[in-house]
């Protein structure tokens, strides 16, 4: 049976990755520190008898016992306003958490695949992003800590593929939803979902021109997968090109959720990037993956998911960082 370690195991992108290494038959071994995870995400997992769970912090010292043949390095908060409200923790996880993940791999023989970003792009210059392209990041914005971590950890992990010869992976992850994601977390899908369910207008920043491309999580984490299982070193974008304003993003939450509220204008937060949309000529050549759920269907299905909570959970609005 594989062994498989997945960090950020009770976050969003971190909760689906365990269910998956689980249907595949793998032993997986879920570890997070709660920062902004809920162990609510995999509680049904912890009556199995092939996953065990370790609260740690990845920013220290990692250290398990017996063999180990994959790590998934998905610890990180992941929304602009967590990193605003934890920088260090943010730039910490993505660079020492990083390090003592490569030297547990490196320790182990284990294949390790990172969590990178589009954000490494930062306010992209080039449309649509292909993995070439190096990006136009400010180190000492607001989301520099984030941006700034995850491209260190995108050099080091290079490094020690080239220098250790570590069996390394990068997946550059585009926006991606699905259900589990924090209904206060401050991303745009649960927001605008989030204030349509409370009967409150949907918060546009900027005048909303402003493009974002929606993954849902199944496609996503069906490109992490064959990415892990593949033998392809350099970043892979997986993300879904099909781009949208968040204006119009905003209209079709309304349709889709029957809300009669309206959409009021705020300002644009510092360093919100302009476009994204990813180029994944790459993710198709090496792995054979395209996006197969289209926005309306997966928006679908997370509206069901918010909707299926108390009513608690929605009014539960100061954000939770412990
Ligand atoms: N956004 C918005 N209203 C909100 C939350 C977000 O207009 O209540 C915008 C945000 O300014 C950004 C886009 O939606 O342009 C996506 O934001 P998110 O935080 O989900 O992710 P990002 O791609 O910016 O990291």
């Amino acid at each position: 049976m594989k062994k498989t370690l997945i960090t950020g195991a009770a976050g969003f992108l971190g909760s689906h990755l365990c269910d998956r290494f689980i249907a595949e038959g793998h032993h997986v071994i879920g570890m997070d520190n709660l920062i902004t995870g809920d162990l609510k995400n995999i509680a049904h997992l912890f009556p199995l008898e092939n996953f065990e769970f370790h609260h740690h912090d990845v920013s220290t010292f990692v250290h398990l016992e017996g063999d180990l043949d994959y790590i998934l390095h998905f610890a990180s908060p992941a929304s602009p306003i967590d990193y605003l409200k934890i920088p260090i923790e943010t730039l910490k996880v993505g660079s020492l958490g990083t390090l003592n993940l490569l030297g547990l791999a490196k320790e182990k023989g284990a294949t390790i695949l990172v969590a990178s970003t589009s954000e490494v792009y930062g306010d992209p210059l080039v449309h649509p992003q292909n993995e070439e392209y190096f990006g136009n990041v400010s180190p000492i914005g607001p989301r520099g800590v984030y941006d700034e971590a995850k491209r260190f950890m995108e050099s080091i992990t290079m490094a020690y593929h080239r220098h250790h010869g570590l069996d390394t992976r990068i997946v550059r992850i585009f926006n991606t939803y699905g259900s589990r994601m924090r209904l206060n977390d401050g991303r745009v899908v649960p927001a605008f979902m989030g204030q349509a369910l409370r009967g409150e207008d949907l918060t546009v920043f900027g005048d909303g021109s402003q493009t974002r491309s929606f993954t849902y999580i199944d496609d996503q984490v069906e490109g992490i997968y064959r990415l892990l299982m593949s033998n392809y070193v350099e970043p892979v974008n997986i993300g879904n090109p099909d781009e949208t304003t968040i204006k119009e993003f905003a209209e079709e939450i309304i349709n889709l959720t029957g809300t009669d509220q309206k959409i009021i204008y705020k300002p644009l937060p510092q360093d919100d990037p302009l476009q994204r949309q990813p180029d994944i000529s790459r993710a198709k050549e090496v792995l054979g993956w395209e996006p197969k759920v289209h926005r309306s269907e997966g928006l679908k299905k997370v509206f069901e998911y918010f909707k299926s909570l108390s009513t608690e959970e929605l009014q539960k609005k100061e954000h939770r960082i412990f």
